[in-house]
């Protein structure tokens, strides 16, 4: 995986953007703001939250397959339904 990366799919819901710098680093610690749904070569299409000053190495780092702000559905659950606009809790 080419760094810097967007961090690792880990079911976090704290809405907190999804970088980090490298894999033993944490997070970076601003509120997402945009959440992504990407094709990476590594995990798989992931959905992907990150605050405005990490969307071009979000945008960079994998192949962008939607995207809509970032609100209180898209951290609502784990599993979680991807829609253009927005996500909604799977059943
Ligand atoms: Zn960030
Ligand atoms: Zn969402």
């Amino acid at each position: 995986m080419v760094k810097p990366f967007v961090g690792v799919p880990s079911g976090d819901l704290s809405g907190c953007c999804g970088y980090a710098p490298d894999l033993d680093q944490p997070g970076c610690p601003a509120p997402a703001t945009v959440h992504l749904r990407v094709q990476d070569s590594a995990w798989g299409m992931v959905a992907l939250p990150t605050c405005d000053a990490h969307l071009g190495i979000a945008e960079s780092a994998a192949m962008v397959l939607g995207r809509h702000p970032y609100g209180p559905g898209c951290s609502s659950a784990a599993e979680t339904l991807f829609f253009p606009t927005h996500c909604e809790a799977g059943s």
